[in-house]
């Protein structure tokens, strides 16, 4: 029974879209057109061609109304399949401003409302673990981590919350002995969300102190909260594993080359690499193709054994109503319907 909702997804790969309303200030001229449960219209200006608009279908559609908890009510089932032993991946996309940090964790003042796809999926964790407890004795630990220009930096590094450089932790492995793809970065052991809570806090200050030159880094870096659950069952003693990266993508806007010098081009590289990368693998594994190319980037090793097989992926990709953000919407969503 427990599996059901896990196979009603159809297929292991989900896409879904979000819009984010328009923030005070902003004109109120949205690119965004119709929007139904599975598609969405955007209206193009005649530079896009003739017709006006163009459509792209979706597993599912959330418009500027959508609250945290409808966009996290569709996820849920995959929460209870981590504890089944599935290994799942969460990803936002987007350009920077689009809601990516909105959806996973959610605004800068939390409220029980605002509580992001993060928050929610750990309280779930930490319920349902509490409801099979005459069945299954659950052990849950968390990792987070940042890749910025293709290197690991483990954002709860030992020592010391606050930490001045987060470690280098370069060293990725095939993880199917020990559901460890970075063995090397720090796992804390939790028992309650507030305990993950305070984690978060400290690696997100780690990503922020690590900020030198650069005026927002956390937009040039993805972020990844990785929990590993063991749970064993009392009858048998048998184990199950599973683990679930919950990734705060880096902005996928592309820079002009004739702006941008020096390292912020370099990091821009890295960016669309590590990027194409992810969407070429998406992609290869919803053709069902041969051969998977997870050797082209940091992230795809890092999440070799939580994308294809077994594992279940749900990409949230987010756009920005605004009429000058319409050529980064479009590539966004073209991006999107290529993972599909
Ligand atoms: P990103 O992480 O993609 O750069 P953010 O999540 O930081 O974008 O969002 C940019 C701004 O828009 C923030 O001030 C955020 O609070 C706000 N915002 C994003 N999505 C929503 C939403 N669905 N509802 C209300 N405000 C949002
Ligand atoms: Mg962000």
């Amino acid at each position: 029974k427990l599996y059901n909702q896990v196979q009603d997804l159809k297929g292991n790969i989900r896409v879904y879209c979000r819009v984010r309303p328009f923030l005070p200030g902003q004109s109120n001229l949205s690119t965004v057109g119709h929007i139904d449960d599975g598609s969405i219209t955007i209206l193009t200006p005649p530079k896009y061609g003739k017709e006006g608009h163009k459509s792209f279908t979706f597993n599912k559609v959330f418009g500027p109304f959508a609250t945290q908890e409808e966009v996290f009510s569709d996820t849920q089932p995959l929460i209870r399949s981590v504890l089944d032993g599935y290994n799942v991946c969460i990803f936002a996309y987007g350009q920077t401003g689009a809601g990516k940090t909105y959806t996973m964790s959610g605004p800068k003042v939390l409220t029980e409302q605002s509580f992001g796809v993060n928050y929610r999926a750990l309280n779930d964790l930490f319920h349902i673990s509490k409801e099979r407890k005459d069945t299954f004795c659950y052990e849950i630990s968390v990792q987070m981590i940042e890749i910025y220009n293709e290197q690991v930096r483990d954002l709860l590094a030992s020592d010391g919350p606050h930490k001045r450089y987060p470690s280098i932790v370069s060293y990725i492995r095939n993880s199917s002995q020990t559901g460890f793809a970075v063995p090397d970065a720090n796992s804390v052991p939790v028992t309650s969300t507030t305990e993950v809570i305070e984690l978060m806090d400290i690696g997100q200050k780690n990503r922020a102190v690590s900020a030198t030159s650069m005026n927002d880094r956390s937009s040039r870096s993805h972020s990844c909260l990785t929990i590993h659950v063991q749970g064993r069952e009392l009858a048998s003693g048998v184990f199950v594993r599973g683990s679930m990266h919950l990734v705060d993508l880096a902005g996928s806007e592309r820079v002009n080359k004739s702006e941008v010098k020096g390292d912020r081009l370099k990091e821009a590289q890295h960016i669309n690499k590590s990027l194409a990368a992810l969407g070429d693998v998406i992609s290869a594994l919803a053709q069902k193709s041969s051969h998977i190319p997870y050797r082209n980037s940091k992230l795809t090793q890092l999440l070799q054994d939580s994308l294809g097989g077994q594992a279940k992926t749900l990409m949230f990709v987010h756009i920005s109503p605004e009429a000058d953000a319409i050529s980064e919407t479009l590539s966004t969503l073209k991006f999107a319907e290529r993972v599909a």
